[in-house]
């Protein structure tokens, strides 16, 4: 088993869904007491929502280069940026670095291409939904449409990941109100939904929902597991 270098405290909430997925993934398919081999730096989150609110991605992305230093240097194998929003600087951070980085957005746009998904809608943070770097990636490398919900939705989205889920609140009137921007996306063709900030599934799951989600969590813990086990 290789060892996963994991890039997390973006936020520390879906940062321990990934130990904890990444040991049960492990655990499943090896039995008995294995667990997942697992270097992890996590950051301060202050630090780095205040670069993205400032919108200093350059200094976001140095920040990020250090710490995945220091994770190649603890003896990962590969790397793991368990966020999607800081994807922004994933080119900065993977120069810096002489492991492969598994990018969140290949192990989303793979799991599309298997399902046959042309149209999907993507929620996340603002930077995640307005910014080019994650939709274009699935529509370069898969040719994937990617639809996003529209303003005052993508603000409200943002406002429940920052005000509520990175401080690891779960409120049911914000996964009522994420269950009708996805059904809005639905009535615009859309075939699946990404949740495309990791801290989405803590909220919403496949029960509340007909339209197929792809929580990017999840997946990118599969594309990690199939990394260290040698299986994909
Ligand atoms: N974890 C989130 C994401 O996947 C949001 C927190 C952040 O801004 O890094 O985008």
């Amino acid at each position: 088993m290789k060892t996963i270098g994991l890039l997390g405290g973006m936020s520390w909430e879906s940062t321990l869904s990934y130990y904890r997925l990444l040991n049960e993934g492990v655990k499943a398919r090896l039995g008995g007491f294995h667990s997942a081999r697992i270097c992890l730096v996590s950051v301060d989150f202050a630090e780095i929502e205040a670069f993205q609110r400032d919108g200093d991605w350059q200094r976001a992305g140095q920040a990020l280069a250090t710490a995945a230093r220091q994770v190649e240097a603890g003896g990962a194998q590969a790397l793991v940026i368990a966020t999607n929003t800081m994807h922004r600087v994933a080119d900065d951070i993977e120069a810096a670095i002489g492991i492969p980085l598994l990018h969140i957005a290949d192990a989303t746009g793979e799991a599309l291409d298997n399902d046959g998904v042309r149209r999907v809608g993507l929620l996340g943070t603002r930077f995640t939904m307005e910014q080019a770097f994650y939709r274009q990636r699935l529509e370069e490398r898969f040719g994937i449409e990617v639809v996003v919900p529209d303003e005052a939705e993508r603000v409200s989205l943002h406002e429940i990941i920052f005000d509520e889920l990175v401080q690891g609140e779960i409120n049911p009137a914000s996964r009522a109100r994420f269950v009708s921007i996805i059904d809005t996306l639905a009535a615009r063709g859309v075939e699946g939904v990404i949740l495309g900030c990791t801290e989405i599934a803590m909220l919403v799951e496949q029960q509340h929902t007909a339209m197929p989600l792809y929580d990017t969590t999840a997946l990118h813990v599969e594309a990690a597991l199939a990394f260290a086990l040698g299986d994909g």
